[in-house]
Formats: structure tokens, sequence, C-alpha cells
């Protein structure tokens, strides 16, 4: 029987995602996924910014950033 090794790829690392702003403030905190959503459609519609809701893992709430790319 012949082993095979399954090339798995990696996980890819964790991403770092931010709780503060680049300026050191934190940033806009959201109770729930849908609240965060319904604030970065609310910012696409406004200023066109491409946002996106992640769960911050530091306060446990949601907040927004930019989508890379
Ligand atoms: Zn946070």
């Amino acid at each position: 029987m012949a082993r095979r090794r399954t090339s798995r790829p990696p996980p890819p690392p964790p991403r770092r995602l931010p709780h503060w702003r680049a300026d050191g403030t934190a940033k806009t905190r959201f109770a729930a996924e849908g609240d965060a959503n319904r604030a970065a459609l609310a910012a696409r519609l406004e200023h066109g910014s491409d946002l996106v809701a992640y769960h911050c893992e530091l306060c446990g709430g949601w907040h927004l950033g930019g989508s890379p790319g």
C-alpha cells in the first residue's frame, strides 16, 4: 500500500484584526454583526467606502474595516 502524502496547505495565519484605528483611538464597536453590516452598507451608500465587518476578539464586538485590495 502506497502511502500518499497529502499536501495540505497550511491554514492561513490568523489576521490581526485591529481594535484600534491607525491614530490609536478605539474603533466603533457594534454589538451584533447585523449592526456592523448595516453601518457598512450605510458607509458604502454615503461615502462609497468598501467596509467589511469583522469580529473583534479583544472586545467581543464587531468593527468595520477596509477590505484589502
Ligand atoms: Zn474590539
